[in-house]
């Protein structure tokens, strides 16, 4: 079977791409994805029957229809600042428009009653640099959990007719042909004339396999790591009702780290999250009222950035993670205060505490699981955000962790996102340019638009 154009991975990139194939070309496209369909994605943890992965042969969580964003946040910070570098490679200007227009389809897909926040002109920016806090540039729209669902949905419906949709088909190997590609799944090989990979992180080690078989060069140097903050909602709620999310950047005295909140939930709940079996902490929030928790949670992470001879970032966070789930069985929970008093929390302690936790986590301690620099690093920043925003560093905030940031390994491509391979394309978290929703979106309309320009001329 040929195809014009085959998109691996039906993440917000390869969607993305997809979604301008469908309005603005006749191309013949095709998606394979190694998850199921929307509909079908369901985690079997449920707490009670299954209380812990069950290693399925796709992840539902990961893996599907809307890619690892499905049952996201759905944050869409449109900036240049964080969440990827894709204005190095196409111009500040043309990164933020793409941004822009991507808001525009959610927009018009079910999410018009959601709200953009904006960091623009906040009085919270000079309180932060008074307090040796950097407040980051940003505008985001949050659909919430609930709404980017609503929103996928419209889009696979409308797409549907128009792209060819290959669900539970993982591409295993890509080789160079003449003219093109051949794509190969387990069952059957398919050919095309441009290939754009989309993997995200979960196929960041296959991919891994394609560069090294092609020769394609690729780095591997950054991880993030940290705890998930939880406390009563009223403490930061003079942060979150003007900015829903703010990413707030701290330099430490200590070691001159650079510590950052990241994925703020107002009123939300802390989860668990699997990667590759590790189970590790996340948070989400909701649109819905009748959803919204008394508790607002955000994590706090440390930057590590390795040099030479060290390249297995990833694998460093990873064995951390392992750390605490072997000795919490998963996710560890810690009250502030103990931690600060060298002890571990028990469930004592934590039903004795005034925040109620969202999470069920093993209660213990994460001096004995996180690296010293970085714990240093994520009291210093408790102690400098409780200037701006007090009584986070309350005996009773709750920690768990931990919390992992993969960073998937940088790809080389140029300024199209093309490798050295004409046609064959590398977008998305998966080539390392991306690390969020808004910048994975904009880069798969991005290598879409060259496609359709290319084609037409
Ligand atoms: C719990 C959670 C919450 C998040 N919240 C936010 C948020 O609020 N805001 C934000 O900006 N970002 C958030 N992120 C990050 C965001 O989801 C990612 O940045 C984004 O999904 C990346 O899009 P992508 O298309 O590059 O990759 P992905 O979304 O990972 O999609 C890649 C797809 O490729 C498929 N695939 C992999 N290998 C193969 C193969 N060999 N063959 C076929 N298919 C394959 C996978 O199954 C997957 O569906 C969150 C992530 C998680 C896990």
């Amino acid at each position: 079977m040929k195809y014009d154009v085959i998109i691996i991975g039906a993440g917000p990139g390869g969607i993305f791409s997809a979604y301008e194939f469908a309005k603005k070309s006749d191309l013949k496209v095709a998606v394979f994805e190694e998850g199921g369909p929307l509909e079908k994605r369901h985690c079997p943890i449920d707490g009670k029957k299954v209380k812990s992965c069950i290693n399925c042969k796709t992840c539902s969580i990961m893996n599907g229809f809307g890619g690892a964003g499905a049952f996201s946040d759905g944050k869409y910070n449109i900036t240049n600042d964080f969440g990827g570098t894709l204005h190095e490679y196409l111009g500040r200007e043309k990164a933020l428009e793409l941004m822009y227009y991507v808001d525009s389809i959610n927009v018009s897909h079910g999410g018009e009653n959601t709200t953009m926040f904006s960091t623009a002109g906040t009085a919270l920016k000079k309180v932060c640099m008074q307090n040796k806090l950097t407040l980051l540039e940003a505008s985001v729209r949050h659909l919430g959990t609930d709404i980017n669902y609503i929103v996928l949905d419209n889009i696979y419906n409308e797409l549907k007719d128009k792209i060819e949709f290959f669900f539970y088909t993982p591409v295993v190997r890509i080789e160079k042909i003449e003219n093109g590609f051949r794509v190969c799944t387990e069952e059957k090989d398919y050919t095309c004339d441009k290939c754009i990979i989309s993997v995200g992180r979960s196929g960041s080690h296959w991919l891994q396999e394609v560069c090294t078989d092609l020769d394609i060069p690729t780095t591997r140097n950054r991880v993030d790591i940290g705890v998930r903050v939880e406390l009563p909602a009223p403490i930061f709620s003079h942060i979150t009702d003007e900015l829903y999310e703010s990413k707030i950047v701290y330099r430490t005295d200590k070691y001159e780290d650079s510590v950052r909140t990241f994925c703020m939930n107002p009123k939300g709940i802390v989860v668990n999250e699997n990667t590759n079996g590790i189970i590790t902490v996340n948070g989400h929030s909701f649109e819905d009222e009748s959803r919204k928790t008394e508790n607002t949670n955000f994590a706090l992470l440390v930057s590590k950035r390795f040099s030479e001879p060290f390249k297995d970032s990833n694998g460093y966070a990873e064995s951390i993670a392992r750390l605490s789930n072997m000795l919490g069985g998963g996710v560890i929970i810690q009250r502030f205060g103990d931690l600060e008093r060298g002890r571990r929390s028990t469930q004592k302690r934590i039903d004795e505490g005034t925040v109620r936790p969202t999470l069920q986590a093993t209660p213990g301690d994460l001096s004995l699981v996180l690296p010293k620099r970085i714990l240093d690093g994520i009291i210093e920043m408790i102690y400098a955000l409780d200037k701006i925003a007090p009584g986070t560093a309350n005996e009773d905030t709750l920690l768990y962790g931990v919390e992992v940031k993969f960073y998937n390994m940088g790809v080389a491509v140029d300024h199209n996102l093309e490798t050295k391979y004409k046609g064959l394309f590398v977008i998305g978290d998966g080539s390392g340019v991306t690390h969020s929703l808004s910048h994975a979106s904009a880069s798969g309309v991005f290598v879409a638009d060259r496609i359709i320009e290319a084609a037409e001329e």
